[in-house]
């Protein structure tokens, strides 16, 4: 997520989502779980990195698609830019997401997102500065090679990010109907579910119906992890340090494939 990296932008989302998840949460824990210094960590440190290495991937697809734009959506009305970038950003999100969990060197990289064993919306801002890099890289080359303005595909990537945000959150929130046409954290939490795989949208879940790789639950899943960790600290999650005890207090018997 591009989001504020100073403690002003961490305290604006504790005040907005710590109160939420106290009031209805989905597991009731403390506020301070296991792991918080960790996703903290990654607040300040990998956040400052993915934009360090975002700046230099985008000022390079920039430099190098922006000459071959084909101008195709330059001259449509703001209001239509926005819903069509919003749904190529899902679109692309989508299959970078799929490659994350399919491609085993990748699976390595994002296997860091998954190694959350209490998912809540302080969880959300732990992934490997990589994974956030390739994929955003990858959603502005392909907007900026249709023509959007740099700051429209920027805003709109703001937005998924922070929505991103809430569909981790410990928050027992249900949208009814709405949730065919918008993920929740229900939707979130069972892409996260030990031993499953799908759900790889983040704001349209019938982007995953059309490629067959919804899962449809009721209720909320029990337990939350990868098979294959790294070491659970900040400098085990950037450098991938392979974790010696796997899936910590579980049996071995008890454990999944990775991918979950
Ligand atoms: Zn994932
Ligand atoms: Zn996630």
């Amino acid at each position: 997520m591009e989001l504020v990296n100073g403690p002003l932008g961490l305290l604006v989302l504790a005040a907005l989502f710590a109160p939420l998840e106290r009031w209805r949460p989905i597991h009731p824990r403390k506020l301070l779980r296991p792991g918080w210094q960790t996703d903290v960590a990654h607040f300040f440190l990998t956040h400052t990195l993915s934009q360090l290495s975002l700046v230099v991937a985008v000022g390079l697809v920039l430099y190098v698609v922006d000459p071959l734009r084909p101008g195709l959506v330059e001259h449509q009305p703001h209001w239509l830019q926005l819903p069509e970038a919003v749904l190529l950003l899902e679109l692309v999100g989508y299959w970078c997401h799929r490659a994350f969990h399919e491609v085993p060197w990748l699976w390595r990289i994002h296997a860091v997102h998954h190694s959350s064993e209490h998912l809540d919306w302080l969880a959300a801002l732990r992934v490997h500065p990589l994974d956030q890099t390739l994929t955003r890289a990858t959603q502005f080359t392909v907007l900026s090679a249709l023509g959007f303005p740099f700051q429209l595909t920027a805003g709109a990537t703001l937005l998924l990010g922070l929505w991103a945000v809430f569909l981790h959150a410990n928050v027992r929130a249900r949208f009814g109907p709405l949730e065919r046409l918008v993920a929740t954290p229900a939707f979130h939490h069972w892409h996260h579910a030990h031993g499953r795989r799908g759900n790889y949208a983040g704001l349209l879940p019938w982007v995953d119906a059309l490629f067959g790789t919804a899962i449809v639950e009721a209720g909320w899943p029990e337990r939350h992890g990868a098979d294959d960790p790294p070491r659970p600290t900040w400098w085990g999650h950037l450098t991938l340090a392979r974790s010696n005890s796997h899936a910590v207090g579980l049996p071995q018997d008890k454990r999944f494939d990775p991918g979950g």
